[in-house]
This record gives C-alpha cells, sequence and structure tokens, in this order.
C-alpha cells in the first residue's frame, strides 16, 4: 500500500509540531516497539536539581528535624517548669517576689497551650488579673451605635469606674486592691463606703485636735519639750517613758536615769512638770505670797517665774523632809519648771496611793500610825505642815507610807500654817476612820497631837477651835511684823541655794 506524504498547510500562528508518527497495527504489535516505549517511560520526568542530589532521602530529611524540634520543645519545657518551680522556691512567701522570667525558654506552645497547673506562673510585667481601666464615656453620654450602644449609666462601667474612685478616698483609708480583682461597686454600696471615709476623716481629725489639745494642757510646751529633750542629751535621763499623772497644777513622767556630774542617777526616776498655764496656780498664791521665804522674791517675779517657784518650793520642802528622813522622793534636779526626782515603785509601776491600796486591818492601823509620826516630824523637825495632806498624796511603797507632792507645803508660822494644818488633820483622821481604824484620833486630837499646842475642844467643837486658831496666827503674824521677818526662828533651815537667775530670761 502507497503512502502518500501530504504536504501540511502553512499555519499563520507558526510552525506546529510535528504529529508523532501514527503507526501501523503490526507496529503496535512489534516488541521492539514495546521495548522502546518502556525505556522512554523510565526517564524522570523532573527537573529539581536538589532531588538530583538526594534523589531518595527527602522524607527521612523532614522527620528528623521535626524530631529534633519536638525534643527541644520537651526541654524548653521542662527548663520551664523547673525554672518556674525554682523561681517559687526563691520567693517563699514574700509579698516582694522576683520573677524568673527573662531567663524562660519562650515557646509559641505556650501561649497557645497553657495548661491549667500552669497558673501559679505569674508575668509580674504583666498581671493577667488586672482589668481594664474603665472605660470613660463621652461627652455625648453613650458609645456604640444601634444594638450595641453603651451608655453612661452602663452597670459594669459605673461599678468599674465607683472601684477605681475609691482611689482618691483618704490614704488612711484602706479600699484594698478593688481594682485589681476587677471590682464592681454598686452606687450604693461606694456610697456609703464614701460617707463612711469622710465620718472616719473627722473623728480622725477630732481626735488628732483633742490630742494636741491635751499635749498643751499637759504643759509639755516646745519650751518644756526642749527642756526635757536637753536633760536626755546631757545625760541625765537616758530615756523619757511616759505620762504617770496628769493633774491641775503638774505632769508626771516616768524617766530612766542617766548619771548627773558623774554620779549616777537612780534608774527610776520622776519629772514633774510643773504647768506653765496660769490658771490653776491664781488660787494658790496664798501658798507662796504669804511664805516668809519667798516673799521678797515673789512680788518681783512675773508669772513664769512664780511657777518655777513653786518647782524650786518642792524641792526645797523635800530636801528638808530628806533630812528628817521622812520617806519621800529624792530629788535629782531642778530645772526651771521641771523636777526630777526617785521614783516611788518598781519597773514603771507607781506605788498606789493610801486611798486605792486596800490593806488588812492590821497595816491600816500600822498606816495611820506612821502617819502620826510623819505630821509631827514634818512639823516639829522639818517646820513644815504638807497643807494638801490626803489619801492621794500618801503613796504605799514596801510596807511604808510615803509623802509626795510638797510644793504647797508651808512653816506653821505662815500666816494661814494652821489652817493648814488643821485641815490636813481633818483629811487624815476622817480617812482612818471611815477605813475603821478605832485608834484613829479626832481632827481635834490630831492637830494637838501633831502641833505640841494644847487647845481646848468645848462644847462648840470646831467653831471654838477654829477661832482659837486663827486668833494663834494672828498672834504669830503680830510677833512677825514686830520682830521682823529676818529675825523670825526659822528651826529649820535647809541652807539650799537662792533660785538662780536663769540665763534666757
Ligand atoms: P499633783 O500636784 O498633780 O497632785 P503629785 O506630786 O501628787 O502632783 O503627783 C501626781 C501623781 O503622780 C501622784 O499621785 C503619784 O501617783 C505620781 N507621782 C508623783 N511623784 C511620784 C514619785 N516620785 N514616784 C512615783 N509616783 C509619783
Ligand atoms: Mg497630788
Amino acid at each position: 500500500m502507497d503512502q502518500s506524504v501530504v504536504e501540511a498547510p502553512k499555519s499563520p500562528w507558526g510552525p506546529v509540531a510535528p504529529e508523532p508518527p501514527s503507526c501501523s497495527l503490526t507496529d503496535v504489535m512489534s516488541e521492539q516497539l514495546a521495548k522502546q516505549l518502556e525505556d522512554e517511560n523510565k526517564t524522570p520526568t523532573f527537573t529539581d536539581p536538589s532531588a538530583d542530589l538526594f534523589p531518595s532521602d527527602s522524607s527521612e530529611t523532614t522527620s528528623d528535624l521535626m524530631l529534633a524540634k519536638m525534643l527541644q520543645m520537651q526541654f524548653d519545657k521542662e527548663f520551664d517548669d523547673q525554672l518556674r518551680r525554682e523561681e517559687k522556691k526563691f520567693n517563699g512567701d514574700s509579698k516582694v517576689s522576683i520573677s524568673f522570667e527573662n531567663y524562660r525558654m519562650v515557646h509559641p506552645y505556650e501561649d497557645s497551650d497553657s495548661s491549667e497547673d500552669e497558673v501559679d506562673w505569674q508575668d509580674t510585667r504583666h498581671d493577667p488579673y488586672r482589668a481594664e481601666k474603665p472605660q470613660t464615656t463621652p461627652r455625648k453620654g453613650f458609645t456604640g451605635k444601634g444594638k450595641n450602644i453603651t451608655t453612661k449609666h452602663d452597670a459594669v462601667n459605673c461599678g468599674r469606674k465607683n472601684t477605681a474612685r475609691m482611689d482618691k478616698f483618704a490614704p488612711e483609708v484602706l479600699v484594698g486592691d478593688g481594682l485589681g480583682m476587677d471590682l464592681k461597686l454598686s452606687n450604693q454600696v461606694f456610697n456609703s463606703l464614701k460617707q463612711h471615709c469622710h465620718s472616719e476623716q473627722r473623728r480622725s481629725a477630732r481626735l488628732h485636735e483633742k490630742k494636741e489639745h491635751s499635749t498643751a494642757e499637759q504643759a509639755v510646751d516646745p519650751r518644756t519639750r526642749l527642756l526635757m529633750y536637753k536633760m536626755v542629751n546631757a545625760g541625765v535621763l537616758e530615756n523619757i517613758n511616759g505620762c504617770i499623772s496628769t493633774g491641775k497644777e503638774s505632769v508626771v513622767f516616768h524617766a530612766n536615769g542617766g548619771s548627773l556630774e558623774e554620779e549616777p542617777v537612780p534608774d527610776e526616776v520622776v519629772l514633774k512638770v510643773y504647768k506653765t498655764t496660769l490658771n490653776e496656780f491664781r488660787n494658790r498664791d496664798r501658798y507662796i505670797k504669804d511664805d516668809y521665804r519667798f516673799i521678797d522674791r515673789f512680788s518681783k517675779l512675773n508669772p513664769r517665774k512664780i511657777i518655777r517657784l513653786w518647782a524650786e518650793k518642792e524641792m526645797h520642802n523635800l530636801t528638808r523632809m530628806k533630812k528628817a528622813e521622812i520617806p519621800c522622793p529624792d530629788v535629782v534636779l531642778l530645772k526651771k519648771h521641771i523636777l526630777v526626782m526617785s521614783f516611788i515603785g518598781k519597773d514603771h509601776v507607781p506605788a498606789p496611793k493610801l486611798k486605792d491600796v486596800l490593806l488588812s486591818s492590821e497595816d491600816t492601823k500600822g498606816a495611820f500610825y506612821q502617819v502620826l509620826h510623819l505630821m509631827q516630824q514634818l512639823y516639829q523637825e522639818c517646820n513644815l505642815v504638807h497643807a494638801d495632806l490626803s489619801e492621794y498624796n500618801m503613796l504605799w511603797h514596801e510596807g511604808k507610807v510615803w509623802l509626795i507632792d510638797v510644793g504647797q507645803a508651808v512653816e506653821p508660822s505662815h500666816p494661814h500654817g494652821l489652817e493648814f494644818l488643821f485641815r490636813d488633820c481633818r483629811n487624815v483622821s476622817t480617812f482612818f476612820q471611815k477605813r475603821g481604824v478605832s485608834e484613829a484620833m479626832s481632827v481635834f486630837e490630831l492637830f494637838n497631837s501633831v502641833s505640841g499646842l494644847n487647845i481646848p475642844v468645848g462644847e462648840e467643837e470646831e467653831a471654838e477651835f477654829m477661832a482659837e486658831i486663827v486668833a494663834l496666827e494672828k498672834r504669830n503674824e503680830d510677833h512677825v511684823q514686830r520682830r521682823g521677818k529676818k529675825s523670825f526662828p526659822a528651826r529649820c533651815d535647809d541652807n539650799d541655794p537662792p533660785l538662780q537667775p536663769d540665763s534666757d530670761d
């Protein structure tokens, strides 16, 4: 069969690839052709150069990389776990903690796959519990659109705002970490908290005022404080501990003694600070203005110095009493209106006043005889009348009665000295009679027994007795006038130095 070759028509788009030669059925059946086709199929079809280099290893390499990454991930996870444990151990329960965060192997898996048991891991730079700051509502009063409108009355926003406003409460009001906990306070709760906060502030201001005021009341004004500070600074006192008593005319402090001019000061002392407010002293003028020992100076002194005179008077009286071995505080130092003396008591606890101590009847009787003897000593040996003697100014210490508070004590020749003695006797007699001491003398007997005078006790008892006392005082006064105060026989001369003028006055 002839095969005619037909020329292909020219294509306007260029040369057309020649058609594969068609083959006859015999060709198809030919073994040679079959072999040729097989060879053609074996030729590689891709042209990747790497595939050429490692044609058969590519899938295995990918697995290794994956494996390495997984191992690294596992290692990092364990490292982080260990770091967490160490951080926890390091910080313990301390409120201030140190973060090991920077040493952590940060991994993507951490963000996507944090498990429950990692809750205690806390990034200190970002507190997940810290709530968002409350949103501020724009002036128009709402945010959002349509269904999503949030007005300024939105409960959640309001609650957060209220919590944030607690920050503005006074610093002493502990508001806790409400903001940190995303606490939402209702208006009602917030308002009552605010009200409570204001009333607390007002209350504490009142307390403060009262404290300030009472400090002034206690005579511890800046001048006094400076004096006290100087005593500590000079080493006379080691420290001033606290107030034992606040009276109308003085404040008494407990302090620990140091040393004075290389002499040790008693370990426990008191500072009796005479008040520099004059009101209380006005009505006590009579004790000092007519005391011949001070009469010259009294008229020349200004009120502040008169108060110092009281402290000085107490010091002189105590010195006299000490000489007569009357149980009373030892004088340590006088500095202006502050008198430092030994402490009657032990371990910061002052000895109780006679009025406060409950004694057996035997001890009460003994106490009466002690007081009788003390009064006699005071009058006869010290030439003094206490002038404020009562169960308030007698302490019970080491089984003995101690006399204190002798600032106002006067000599019996004082124009009212015997009247003062009579008053003292009445206080003592009444107290012991009330305490059931049958031996306690009547006021008249006591007066005569102390003074050595023999004023008769008549029918009209007190009136007559008082008349006699006043007559005696008058006679005494005339005597003083006639002979001049300088020649007045003072039975006890304590040779105390006169009041030194102060450098700062
Ligand atoms: P006031 O003139 O204010 O009555 P006091 O001298 O009586 O002053 O002291 C007031 C209180 O202070 C006393 O009742 C006593 O409790 C205490 N007190 C005073 N001096 C001493 C002291 N030396 N030792 C212990 N306590 C004292
Ligand atoms: Mg007193």
